[in-house]
């Protein structure tokens, strides 16, 4: 048995390594501890190789699904829709000015800006839409079932939620979005956001841009 605690603890250092510094966190949560007391390794390890699968989907800064999930995800989505004929846009946001905040306070203070835009993201997207960060401070969002004006909708209660509580260091994003259209897979929808998105910075940024406009789709 003693042998047993031991193989299970090893498996878990093993994993750590590999997982490295943000993930141990994670392997490290209540959970695991309480497996730890159960004494029951394979109980143990099976949980690691979960976790392990689960954080090779998230970004370990935010906890939104990396590029890889994302497009996964998004694929299965599309086929969804597809067979479903409803609508789906996309929206490609990203920090305005962000060289600035780290040139100005330090990378730690532009990671708390990157958490405190997830943080806005959470409270207004839905349980269905899809969140992924795309790069350094570029996010995507999928939105099932929304035409371009109802993704547009809940962009500006993002925008304004922002501006009404900006915390310590003020930052706002642009976005651009797209509508699903017949013959479309996330490069081509990409693609159109990611236009709409430099007409946004172009335009001044803090706003969000549209491929078509939102009364022509509505
Ligand atoms: P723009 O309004 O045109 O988007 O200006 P910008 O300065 O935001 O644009 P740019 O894409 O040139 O710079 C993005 C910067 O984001 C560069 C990089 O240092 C920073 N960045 C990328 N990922 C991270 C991250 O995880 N944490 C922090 N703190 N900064 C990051
Ligand atoms: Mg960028
Ligand atoms: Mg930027």
């Amino acid at each position: 048995r003693a042998g047993q605690r031991l193989g299970g603890a090893a498996a878990l250092e093993q994993a750590q390594r590999e997982l490295g510094r943000h993930q141990k966190a994670h392997l490290l949560g209540e959970e695991h501890r309480r497996d730890i007391d159960a004494d029951n390794p394979a109980l143990l390890v099976q949980h690691a190789a979960r976790d392990a699968d689960q954080l090779a989907e998230r970004d370990p800064l935010t906890n939104l699904y990396n590029r890889r999930s994302f497009s996964r995800r998004m694929d299965e989505e599309l086929a969804r829709q597809r067979r479903e004929a409803s609508p789906l846009s996309l929206a490609l946001l990203d920090l305005d000015h962000f060289k600035r905040v780290n040139d100005s306070h330090g990378h730690a203070a532009g990671d708390e800006v990157i958490l405190r835009l997830v943080g806005h993201l959470g409270q207004v997207l839905r349980g269905s839409d899809l969140c992924g960060r795309w790069g350094g401070e570029e996010f995507l969002v999928a939105f099932p079932g929304a035409a371009l004006l109802d993704a547009g909708r809940v962009l500006e209660r993002l925008r304004e939620a922002i501006a009404a509580v900006p915390g310590p260091l003020p930052f706002s994003f642009s976005a651009g979005v797209t509508q699903w259209r017949d013959g479309d897979d996330l490069d081509t929808m990409l693609y159109r956001a990611d236009e709409q998105l430099y007409r946004a910075k172009r335009e001044g940024r803090d706003r969000v841009c549209y491929d078509r406009p939102p009364e022509a789709v509505a």
